[in-house]
């Protein structure tokens, strides 16, 4: 099937050549080196190494940080740059998000320059892969309230309790577990080389159906001890953790509209070259009100997400204005997914046809990063000066 990229509203006007460039490189990267091998993976739940160890060929790792080894991307860029990764596949782009995102903005927004220095640059080469632990199997929306703790003993911390849904963490060389101190003060501690330090259990989660060829981690931490040196020296309350979920969240914004666009480009294309009744199905109404509707959600989604880059480049985002494209974007690529999923009759069913892997992609994306009603709940208070959260 052929499909081409959809901008009913001539978006790409408003964007710089520079900005084309980059995205029309992750565009081919999609093709030539995602799309042809991703579907085994997903199938069987294995990592694709094969594909994640090329980003690096790619000038996007640590997106909008200018920190050592990140990229300095413009903001609409970063965006762009997820936008693409998800119309090619939601594992590829979550373990982008986790890297570059969650575990490279944790270091970037809030470590020291030595911290930076010390740990950006294997990130960003991905000699080192990065996990970022902050929801525990008692605390998923209500992470602010973690269990997990960190006393200081001399000069170490030892961290105790329990990880789950970790992104990467099966294969972490460095692994940030957000708990509290022996004050009650939130804090982001690095374990170096997980994996081999005494007292770090992590089993791989399986029978996911969602992400399925990303990793994750369900851990426990039995008194692990880790240098002093090794908490983020900037990160002091759940707000400063806040901080980088509003950087990574802005991202999953772009993350749905372009797992939607994927949904819609391919079944634009099948309803084309489908024929029944002796005329392709694109012809019958009932078909075109599906791809209206995906056009009409596409073309908002799309223009909620340039908005929103704008708005961080001119430093005037807050965090309410990112839930609201987040809870807008989650729900609305769950319908296109499943629009499209129709369009393709029974074809919509096998993976070969990729929207099968994000119409399921597409229920993680609406619960991580903020659930729905997290996001909605943030827009609320920002609204009416009522926080709604219990
Ligand atoms: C594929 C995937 C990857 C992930 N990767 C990571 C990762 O790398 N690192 C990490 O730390 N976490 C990760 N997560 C965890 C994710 O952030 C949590 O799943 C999310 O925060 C929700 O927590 P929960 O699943 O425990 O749901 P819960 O918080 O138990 O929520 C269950 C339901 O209750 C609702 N709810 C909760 N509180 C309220 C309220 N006050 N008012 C109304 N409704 C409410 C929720 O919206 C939801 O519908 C990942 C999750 C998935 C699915």
């Amino acid at each position: 099937m052929n499909s081409l990229p959809i901008d009913f509203f001539r978006l790409d006007n408003e964007l710089t050549a520079v900005q084309i460039q980059l995205r029309d490189q992750v565009r081919a990267f999609v093709q030539q080196v995602v799309l042809p091998h991703i579907n085994p993976y997903w199938e069987q739940a294995a990592f694709p190494w094969e594909i994640v160890r090329q980003l690096p060929t790619l000038p996007v790792m640590g997106g909008t940080l200018t920190a050592p080894g990140c990229a300095g991307l413009d903001p609409i860029s970063m965006g762009l740059v997820r936008y693409e990764l998800a119309k090619g596949d939601g594992s590829v782009g979550t373990f982008y998000g986790v890297q570059s995102g969650l575990v490279m903005g944790s270091i970037g927004l809030l470590g020291s320059a030595e911290q930076q220095a010390r740990w950006l640059p294997a990130l960003a080469s991905l000699d080192k892969i990065g996990s970022f632990g902050l929801t525990e199997p008692e605390r998923g929306s209500d992470a602010a309230h973690v269990l997990t703790t960190a006393v200081r003993q001399g000069n170490s911390y030892v961290l105790n309790g329990r990880k789950r849904w970790i992104g990467n963490a099966p294969i972490a060389d460095l692994l940030i577990v957000w708990a509290k101190d022996e004050n009650g003060r939130f804090g982001g501690f690095v374990v170096e080389d997980p994996r081999q330090t005494e007292g770090v259990h992590i089993e791989t989660m399986t029978g996911k159906i969602a992400k399925r060829a990303v990793l994750n981690g369900d851990i426990r931490l039995e008194n692990v001890r880790i240098p002093a040196a090794n908490r983020l020296e900037k990160a002091h309350s759940f707000r400063d953790t806040a901080k980088v979920l509003a950087f990574t969240r802005y991202a999953v914004a772009w993350e749905a509209a372009g797992l939607a666009a994927a949904c819609l480009e391919q079944a634009l294309a099948y309803a084309k070259s489908r024929e029944q009744f002796g005329q392709p199905i694109a012809g019958f109404q009932l078909i075109q009100e599906k791809l209206v509707e995906m056009t009409a959600e596409v073309t908002q989604m799309q223009l909620l997400c340039l908005r929103l880059g704008q708005l961080m480049a001119s430093g005037e985002l807050d965090e309410s204005m990112v839930a609201l494209a987040k809870y807008n974007n989650a729900r609305k690529a769950r319908r296109v997914a499943s629009l499209a999923r129709e369009v393709l009759g029974g074809n919509g069913i096998l993976i070969e046809n990729h929207i099968a892997r994000h119409l399921t992609d597409a229920e993680a994306i609406y619960t991580y990063e903020g659930t729905n009603e997290i996001n909605m709940l943030i827009v609320g208070r920002a609204l009416t000066g009522l926080g709604a959260f219990v």
